[in-house]
């Protein structure tokens, strides 16, 4: 039987490293791209993904945005003068995550390299819990991509997209990854990125913005030991050194 050949945006984080040993486990062959817009959490992040693909053995290009990332302003992630916002990660103050069309942009990178490289679809790991702020992780988004790659590739490839995850919230993708005994531990969720990396200290999320309480949660609800180092905050919600 042929294998499918799919990549998969691996960005670093809990969700995409599942969907990677998800393929995986379906017999795909996987390819794995990552993605430096400048994300303020870009250095765990992307050692995160160098990692989660080194443990999958997984062949991997990291692709080189920052250019573009510094033109997408505006955003909590991508522009250092605005706070990442504290809270739950469906609060409305998380709009200040938002990275205008970021998704639509890294999926037709990965289906260009996918065409290029002889691979059938991407794959992406949004989930039904992104949906309500991110427009572009919801369902009818994901359709419309697949579509747009699917006739930008005709005849040369017929690149599709995939979300397995689009109807699922993530603590059943955390009982997905605990099935799959994928290696939670070598992931990276935290937007805040992490202070103390440059002192060589061992990587440790904040625990207070939207995406740590959004994986805190995920393991609590799933029943999963987390094995997340977080940040002793204080009262204030600032981190404790
Ligand atoms: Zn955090």
């Amino acid at each position: 039987m042929t294998r499918i050949r799919t990549v998969v945006l691996l960005s670093g984080g809990l969700d995409s490293t599942v969907l990677a040993g998800h393929l995986l486990a379906a017999g795909d062959d996987v390819h794995a791209v990552s993605f430096d817009y400048g994300q303020r959490h870009r250095r765990r992040e992307l050692d995160a993904a160098r990692d989660v693909a080194g443990y999958y053995g997984l062949t991997h290009d990291v692709v080189d945005l920052t250019a573009l990332g510094a033109l997408l302003g505006g955003s909590a992630l991508t522009d250092p003068t605005i706070d990442v916002p504290h809270g739950h990660y469906a609060d409305d103050t998380m709009r200040i995550t938002v990275v205008p069309n970021r998704n639509a942009i890294m999926l037709m990178a990965a289906a260009g390299i996918a065409a290029a490289r002889g691979f059938q679809r991407v794959a992406t790991a949004v989930h039904a819990g992104d949906h309500a702020i991110y427009p572009d992780c919801r369902a009818e988004f994901i359709v419309a991509a697949s579509e747009c790659a699917e006739q930008a590739t005709a005849g040369h490839g017929d690149v599709k997209i995939v979300a397995p995850f689009v109807c699922h919230d993530k603590t059943w993708i955390v009982r997905r990854g605990a099935e799959l005994h994928a290696p939670f531990y070598r992931t990276w969720s935290c937007y805040e990125g992490d202070p103390h990396q440059a002192l060589g200290r061992p990587p440790t999320h904040c625990g207070a913005c939207g995406t740590c309480h959004e994986r805190r949660e995920a393991f609590t609800r799933a029943g999963v030991y987390d094995t997340t180092s977080y940040y002793q905050l204080t009262p204030a919600g600032r981190v404790q050194s």
